[in-house]
């Protein structure tokens, strides 16, 4: 089945509730950045809540969000956008740590202490980014504290991957539940409750349930749907792209470039190689102004 999103209301308009099923577009995250374990449950928590964001904006808007630890991963870079498209980046991915618990994965020990940066491109002249701590470096709850301090929404966060034996991508999703203003003490505590009775998102979808047993079960038959959109790993990269940058190079680079007989450019993105043979970076030269 394909990843998808559904946006709804619930308790009477007073939550605003995103959830998400992602088990493709992480896998070939996976695929693509040949994770290990751990890196996989990090950055496929990361694309995770990252797709679920970008559906938050308008047409055409976009974000681009980096989580920055001193743990052995680094950095993360996910771009996302309101078509439910993702791609992203990752220092190392090469990080297995089993958690003391048997058979979980210590995602916070792998990301450490650091940021959370996220910029938004409004599509207006200056870009906005804003930063938090992060409180664990497991995700969801670095996510939770941004949408408080810097968004000023209180939310709950819940991000899943669950990682087969072999190493590949068994489930993964998540939810992001907004409390909106005015919402009454007692909705809240019967969300509460709601949330720790269904405990780890990735067992729910392990059972074989679905996104919208979900929805329900976590709006106690509330909801609404506004939306449902899917989701993907898209790299929009072209060799067009590309020849842009290289044509941003000084002469003397391009020079030597061209004495190399020509480049390889490989995207961090998605992987994908573009060759520039000798006669393509001529062309652009004789472009430059
Ligand atoms: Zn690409």
């Amino acid at each position: 089945m394909k990843d998808y999103a559904l946006i709804a209301t619930s308790y009477n308009n007073e939550i605003r509730m995103y959830l998400s099923k992602t088990t493709n577009l992480v896998e070939e995250a996976r695929t693509i950045h040949q994770t290990l374990p751990t890196a996989s449950a990090a950055f496929g928590r990361f694309l995770t809540v990252s797709a679920m964001m970008g559906l938050m904006y308008k047409d055409g808007e976009s974000l681009t969000l980096q989580i920055k630890g001193d743990g052995p991963i680094n950095t993360m870079l996910v771009e996302a956008n309101s078509k439910g498209e993702v791609r992203g980046e990752i220092t190392n991915p090469n990080v297995y740590i089993r958690a003391k618990q048997e058979g979980k994965l210590d995602v916070g020990a792998a990301v450490g202490n650091g940021f959370l940066h996220v910029t938004k491109d409004l599509n207006m002249k200056q870009m906005f980014t804003s930063s938090t701590e992060l409180v664990s470096g497991e995700i969801a709850e670095d996510f939770a504290s941004f949408f408080v301090k810097s968004e000023q929404t209180p939310s709950a966060v819940s991000l899943g991957v669950l990682v087969d034996v072999d190493g590949s991508i068994r489930t993964s999703g998540g939810f992001i539940i907004q409390v909106m203003p005015g919402a009454s003490d007692e909705t809240i505590t019967k969300l509460e409750n709601t949330i720790n009775y269904i405990g780890p998102v990735s067992r729910w979808f392990d059972e074989g349930k679905s996104l919208e047993d979900l929805l329900s079960a976590l709006s106690n038959n509330t909801e609404k749907i506004l939306d449902k959109k899917s989701l993907r790993y898209h790299c929009p990269c072209n060799k067009d792209k590309f020849a842009k940058s290289l044509a941003a190079l000084d002469n003397e680079t391009m020079n030597e470039l061209i004495s190399d007989d020509g480049i390889e450019i490989v995207c961090h993105f998605c992987n994908k190689k573009y060759l520039f043979s000798k006669e393509d970076l001529l062309k652009i030269k004789s472009e430059q102004k």
